[in-house]
């Protein structure tokens, strides 16, 4: 072919580029003896051409039509074919060796009886003859795909990240000490020891005690500075809230730390970078504390950027980058497709320059990405998943709640309809409102009923929308 466009340098330019110059009938029909190494294509059209004697080493190719073409002592080495369409066409003399062929149609293929099948590995595939013709190797090898064919892994965005993970920080022999943050995920990697005083390294050795089946030490100094930390709603607070919910000790200040967990959280939402990570430790800390007030408007943009790194970091476990296939290996999946739907970028070109800057981030640092973004969204789903009404918005003062050195606990919501039946006198008392009244234009106010711990004062506080 002219000018060094060969048929492998142009199947390596993407299939729909390849298909364009193929309906415009730029492409001969011989290929005789073609070499291709490690291509990855999908929905490439090569129907109807000459590809006698072409090898094919280690290539993974998805949906790519070879209906009626010449594949006469061709020879198929290593890799994967999946759902591709041999019907019609001329196998006599090829060659399938070690490699997997997955819903692949043979139907009306000619020389089948000339065909060599070798150590192939055959799943629900139509037109060979029975499967009896992969019993060269047992039909169903899933050690196969774990390992991976011939040195490169399948590229498997269906796997939940916690698997992507794990994998990933397999090549450590102890995994970094971020791994505790993300208990919910139950990685399976053995994690080096947190050190030092500070609440944070006390709440992951609480994590790392609970998930060896050991109760948690408790410090009676640690929960002391703990409960400081929520009262004054310091940088502390997520740990604090954490490490006394690992020890099971309650918490005896909530709102006073809701401000500085809502900043926080916000300020990471707020981060233009669509694969930037979310502290789990924030949010389940406004789980634990029950905090949920705009839970549902973070959830949103932290799925967004979930769906991104994991479609990503499933991209380059399989050996894609940007400069190598990638765009064609998300259109063969549909959950690849799914998850950069979901990940909000719906152009290619913003789904690129995204992959292009979580590519060349430190491994380590894209493994804690998707880690902390996995946890943080089940903590912000099931704060979403809070009914309404449970507790009141964002307030300031929340040393209003304060009695006896804590927050009062919360009773119950009420709207003002339930205020003449269930707290009259406590109405009365605390708002003036009149014995059997209903609190006059209150018709979108909760009414927060509060009761102390230690004495027993209680306390109504209107919370207006
Ligand atoms: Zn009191």
């Amino acid at each position: 072919m002219p000018n060094g466009h060969n048929i492998e340098s142009l199947l390596k330019g993407g299939s729909t580029a390849w298909n364009k110059l193929r309906q415009a009938g730029k492409i001969p029909r011989e290929h005789t003896g073609a070499t291709l190494v490690h291509l990855f294509s999908a929905n490439a059209d090569l129907s109807g051409l000459e590809l006698v004697g072409t090898e094919w080493e280690k290539c993974d190719l998805s949906k790519v039509s070879f209906r009626e073409s010449d594949l006469s002592n061709a020879y198929f080495h290593g890799g994967r074919l999946q759902e591709c369409d041999f019907r019609g066409c001329n196998l006599d003399g090829a060659t399938f060796e070690q490699i997997k062929l997955v819903r692949c149609d043979f139907s009306g293929a000619k020389g089948l009886e000339n065909l060599e099948l070798q150590q192939v590995d055959l799943d629900r595939v139509i037109g060979l003859g029975g499967e009896e013709a992969g019993s060269a190797k047992s039909s169903s090898r899933p050690t196969s795909e774990e390992q991976g064919t011939d040195g490169h892994l399948p590229f498997r965005p269906q796997d939940l990240p916690a698997s992507l993970i794990s994998r990933g920080l397999k090549a450590n022999s102890l995994a970094p000490a971020w791994v505790l943050d993300v208990p919910g995920l139950r990685l399976s990697v053995e994690v080096h020891p947190p050190t030092g005083a500070s609440l944070e390294a006390l709440y992951r050795e609480a994590v790392r005690a609970r998930l060896s089946g050991r109760s948690a030490f408790r410090d009676a100094d640690a929960v002391g500075r703990a409960q400081a930390a929520l009262r004054l709603g310091s940088r502390d607070s997520p740990f604090a809230a954490l490490y006394l919910s690992e020890v099971g000790i309650e918490p005896v200040f909530r709102f006073s730390a809701a401000r500085q967990l809502r900043t926080a959280l916000k300020a990471e939402i707020e981060i233009d970078d669509p694969t930037a990570a979310v502290d789990p430790r924030t949010c389940a800390a406004l789980s634990v504390l029950k905090l949920p007030q705009e839970a549902a408007e973070f959830l949103g943009e932290a799925k967004r950027r979930l769906c991104a790194a994991h479609l990503f970091t499933a991209l380059l476990e399989a050996g894609f980058t940007p400069e190598h296939n990638w765009d064609e290996a998300v259109d063969s999946s549909e959950r690849a497709q799914e998850l950069a739907a979901m990940a909000g970028l719906g152009a290619r070109a913003d789904l690129e320059q995204a992959f292009r800057a979580f590519a060349v981030l430190p491994e380590e640092i894209r493994l804690r990405r998707l880690a902390y973004l996995a946890e943080s969204v089940a903590h912000l789903e099931a704060l979403a998943r809070l009914p309404a009404g449970i507790e009141p918005a964002w307030l300031a003062g929340p040393e209003a709640r304060e009695c006896h050195e804590r927050e009062m606990t919360f009773v119950e919501s009420l709207r003002a309809k339930d205020i003449p039946d269930k707290v009259a006198p406590l109405a009365l008392a605390e708002l003036g409102v009149p014995i059997g009244h209903v609190p006059e234009d209150s018709d979108d106010d909760l009414f927060i009923h509060m009761r102390c711990a230690v004495c027993g004062r209680e306390k109504l506080l209107i919370q207006s929308p």
